[in-house]
Parts: structure tokens; sequence; C-alpha cells
């Protein structure tokens, strides 16, 4: 059974309040899912949860057929984006997209092949000497798809990929998001507080509030409805 499922979420912090108050959710594989709400909803705890960056909730995160909850980030078939690209700044490009590869052992010659691979789809070819400091803002946000793509996994988790660019940057980044995402068909999980960006990228869009899912329902059905 291939996509996602989340059954009765739960998750406090020590001595904190509840943030997540039992969210359960069916993602199809191949779907893109944007995950909206205000912020401290609970949104890049979900995320990070089902990235396994954060300790075990109650309830069941099921990738791909396997609950994963007791599974190490690098066991689960995950690849996540974060919003300030974490790239090393004095590795190259190539290095850069390569690097989780080198920490499991794959040869050198194997992991520049994949870096190059990536870098063709992500128009990044010409950039591959360089480094994170002579590229653009999107460039760099490529670089760090370019790492997750990397990686090999069909499912795809963006906490908030675009929020450090500029606004027509960030336009022309979303077209290359969904484009991505129909050329690879990998399951994606995007997290954003901009209703524009959840409408122009989602197949099916999750309202949070309060760490409840108040809906789930494609853009249609969110933003038409009286
Ligand atoms: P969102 O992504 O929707 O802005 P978060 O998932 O980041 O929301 O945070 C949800 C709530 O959990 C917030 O009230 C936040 O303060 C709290 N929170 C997040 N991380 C921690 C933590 N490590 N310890 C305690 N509380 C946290
Ligand atoms: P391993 O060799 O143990 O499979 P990796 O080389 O894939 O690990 O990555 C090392 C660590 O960094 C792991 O904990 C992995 O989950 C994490 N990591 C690296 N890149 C990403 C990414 N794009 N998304 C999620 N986790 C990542």
């Amino acid at each position: 059974m291939t996509g996602i499922t989340l059954r009765d979420i739960r998750k406090s912090y020590p001595n904190g309040p509840q943030i997540l108050h039992g969210v359960s959710l069916d993602i199809q594989a191949g779907e893109f899912v944007v995950i909206v709400g205000p912020s401290g909803c609970g949104k890049s705890t979900m995320l990070r949860l089902i990235a396994g960056l954060e300790n075990t909730a109650e309830g069941d995160i099921i990738i791909n057929g396997t609950r994963v909850n007791d599974k190490a980030p690098q066991d689960r078939d995950i690849a996540m984006i974060f919003q300030n690209y974490a790239l090393y700044p004095h590795m190259t490009v190539r290095e850069n997209i390569a690097f989780g590869l080198e920490l499991r052992k794959m040869p050198k010659a194997a992991r520049n092949a994949k870096a190059a691979e990536v870098a063709e789809i992500l128009q990044l070819t010409p950039y591959l000497d360089r480094k994170p400091g002579a590229l653009s803002g999107g460039q760099r946000q490529r670089v760090a798809m370019g790492r997750a793509m990397a990686r090999d996994t069909s499912v795809f988790l963006m906490d908030e990929p675009l929020s450090n660019l500029d606004n027509a940057l960030r336009v022309a980044m979303r077209t290359e998001i969904k484009q991505l995402h129909r050329q690879l068909g990998a399951t994606i999980i995007y997290v954003t507080h901009d209703q524009t960006e959840a409408l122009s990228l989602a197949d099916r869009i999750a309202v949070m509030q309060g760490g409840h899912l108040q809906q789930f329902a494609t853009p249609d059905e969110i933003y038409d409805t009286p």
C-alpha cells in the first residue's frame, strides 16, 4: 500500500500544552497535499513527526504501507526540504546535492553521477562547481531540492520552502515545484501559511486550527463553499 496514513496523532511537549489533538489524514500516493493554518497551529510539528525529527507521538504514522513511528528519519522513505535550505557554504553544488549519499558510503563516481542527473532535471548543470554563496536564492532552493531528490525517495516533506524568497521568485519557484511534482510522480506534503500558495499548488488542502484538522478537501471545495 502506498501513500501516507496518519491515524489519531496526538502530541504534547513535556510540561507543555497539547499541540496536536488527534489528527487523522489519508494521503494518496502521488498526491500534492498542502497543510495551511495560522502560526502555531501545529503544521511544522505534523511534518516533523512524519519525518521522524520529533519524538513519536500517540497514534500511527504509516508511510507506503509501513508503520514508521519507531523508525529513524533515515529509515523512512522521505526527504525533507527546509525553509533555510541547510546548504553547506564550503561545499560545491555537486557536493551539496550528493551530501547524503556520501554518508551512505556510495562511491564517489556514483555520487557524482547521481548529482549530475539531479542537476540536469533542476537546470543546475552549469553551476555544479560553484558554492552556494555564488548562487541566487532560487538556485539555492533548487540545490536544496536536489539534495532531497538524490535520496531517491517517493515522499517529499516541505516546510515553507519558499518563504525566504522575494515575491517574483516565489511565484516562479511554485511553477517549478509543480512541474517537479508531475515529473517525479512523488507524494508531497507542503506546509505554508500562504493561501495563494496553497491554492496554486495543492491537489488537496488540509486546514489546521489549534492542533485540530478542520477540513481536508480540494481547493475548490474549500474556497468555493458559501
Ligand atoms: P506552526 O508550524 O503551525 O506554526 P508549530 O508546529 O511550529 O506550529 O508549533 C505548534 C505549537 O507547538 C506552538 O505553540 C509552539 O510554540 C509549540 N512548540 C513547537 N516546538 C516546541 C518545542 N520544542 N517545545 C515546546 N513547544 C513547542
Ligand atoms: P543514512 O546514510 O543514515 O541513510 P543520510 O545520508 O540519508 O543517512 O542522511 C543523514 C542524516 O541526515 C539522516 O538522519 C537523514 O535522515 C538526514 N537527512 C539528510 N538529508 C535529508 C533530507 N533531505 N531530508 C530528510 N532528512 C535528511
